[in-house]
């Protein structure tokens, strides 16, 4: 039988905004000391302003505009700052054909011309020469009709808490703190090191995120648990793997928090110390 302290536990964490799936989870919760994060939408806030457009052969105002229609249908972080920065309603008949491939961006038919409006690996797959692009931010590049067109960068905001939340969690006994981000190296260095996170993995594709995962969940003790933290419809596979897979509720994909053991009601990273101390009191356990 559960022991009643575990209840208490849990409606414990759920007043702090905690959702704790299930009981067997505040065991493992008081055990994590390694901690992976997703980047964009789990440690950066999940709209973000766009801060310099390049563009080449079509206007600024176009090209975001034709940004905007092509990832319409998408609810990635990257879509909504596009969607503000273009700041009009958006006449969703324009927009055919999408395809949204994980990792790389979108491509969709708009007013008859094929937009391409992703990373580097997106223009390559479509044979597309990027120019380079050395501002700081994530460099969101656009090919139209199979012609290179231009770069919007966009800041990723980190949010407010989050490295409050890796000090918490150094402060709580964990003993590694690991991002892992689809994002360029430059940009994904620069939010680690500002966080003080220990290790970091760039330019990943989802399947990379787990593989990570794996490699890290066989080099950890046998004592020690890992808790993996995202939001997106790309985490879910790297939330079932962790030792206990923690979501963000209130931004994060239906996914993200349907493959979670413990969701974020209000997103907040700092709020993964408290769970942990949480349980820890609820098990008896004084660290
Ligand atoms: P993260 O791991 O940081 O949460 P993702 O795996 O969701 O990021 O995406 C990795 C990269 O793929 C993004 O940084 C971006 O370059 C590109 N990308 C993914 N989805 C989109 C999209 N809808 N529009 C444009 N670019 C995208
Ligand atoms: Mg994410």
């Amino acid at each position: 039988s559960i022991p009643l302290s575990f209840f208490a536990g849990i409606g414990g964490a759920s007043k702090e905004g905690v959702l704790v799936k299930g009981s067997n989870y505040l065991e493992t919760l008081s055990q994590t000391n390694i901690v992976v994060f997703d980047k964009t939408g789990t440690l950066t806030q999940g709209v973000f302003e766009v801060n310099g457009i390049h563009h080449s052969g079509m206007d600024e105002a176009e090209l975001i505009e034709l940004a905007a229609l092509a990832e319409s249908a998408s609810s990635h972080p990257i879509s909504k700052s596009l969607q503000k920065a273009y700041g009009k309603p958006i006449d969703r008949s324009r927009a055919t054909d999408i395809q949204e491939i994980s990792g790389h961006g979108v491509i969709a038919m708009v007013d008859g011309r094929q937009v391409a409006v992703g990373n580097d690996k997106l223009m390559a797959k479509l044979g597309v020469k990027a120019i380079p692009c050395h501002q700081a931010g994530t460099i969101i590049h656009m090919a139209v009709d199979g012609v290179y067109a231009g770069h919007i960068v966009i800041s990723d905001v980190v949010k407010p808490t989050s490295r409050r939340a890796i000090a918490a969690l150094k402060d709580a006994g964990v003993r590694k703190t690991v991002m892992l981000t689809g994002d360029a190296k430059a940009v994904a260095a620069q939010v680690a090191s500002f966080l003080g996170i220990d290790e970091v993995f760039s330019q990943l594709l989802p399947a990379d995120k787990v593989t990570k995962v794996e490699e890290l969940l066989s080099r950890k003790g046998k004592k020690e648990k890992l808790a993996f933290v995202g939001d997106g419809i790309n985490d879910a596979p790297v939330l079932r793997r962790a030792d206990i897979g923690i979501a963000m509720g209130a931004m994060g994909s239906d996914a993200a928090i349907e493959a979670a053991d413990v969701v974020l009601m209000d997103d907040d990273p700092l709020k993964i110390a408290k769970a942990i101390r949480i349980s820890r009191k609820c098990l008896g356990i004084v660290y």
